[in-house]
């Protein structure tokens, strides 16, 4: 049984990946408890305009630079990838404790596979621990491409 705000964050993904989605995290959650912690997904589908205000951050709006992907160049505005969060009792462990957080999400990351997710960790350059993508092979520019002319993603 996920918690509310995974089952919030995966119903915001792509209809075609939520079931690869559900069984990772179901897993997940179940490693995460054995050690007394809690795994969520905290972040799933973020619109092309949710991504634009991130990318202008520290750019054309206050504050630092905290992306370096614009519009239509995440998975996550597709609807193919979620952030996750480790907690224990609620509290959010990779603020506080980010070795701790650190471990589970590698510990995540290596189940991640099996359930034919890609984990951030294994990223080229940027290391994104908390992040899992389900590109289905897809380049993202292929599924850009594929969104300026109307056509299904996936
Ligand atoms: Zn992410």
């Amino acid at each position: 049984m996920l918690d509310h705000r995974t089952e919030k964050t995966l119903g915001t993904l792509h209809e075609k990946v939520q079931p690869k989605f559900r069984a990772f995290m179901d897993h997940a959650q179940r490693l995460a408890a054995a050690e007394g912690l809690e795994y969520r997904a905290i972040s799933g589908l973020r619109t092309f305009d949710e991504q634009a205000a991130i990318y202008a951050k520290g750019r054309t709006t206050p504050g630092r630079i905290v992306s370096n992907a614009r519009p239509g160049t995440s998975y996550h505005n597709y609807g193919l990838a979620i952030d996750c969060g480790v907690f224990r009792s609620g509290k959010y462990l990779d603020s506080d404790e980010p070795k701790t957080a650190e471990a589970f999400h590698k510990k995540a990351g290596e189940i991640a596979e099996s359930y034919g997710l890609t984990w951030g960790g294994t990223f080229k350059g940027f290391k994104d621990t908390p992040h899992f993508e389900l590109s289905h092979g897809l380049p993202i520019l292929t599924l850009l491409d594929k969104h300026n002319k109307g056509q299904d993603i996936l």
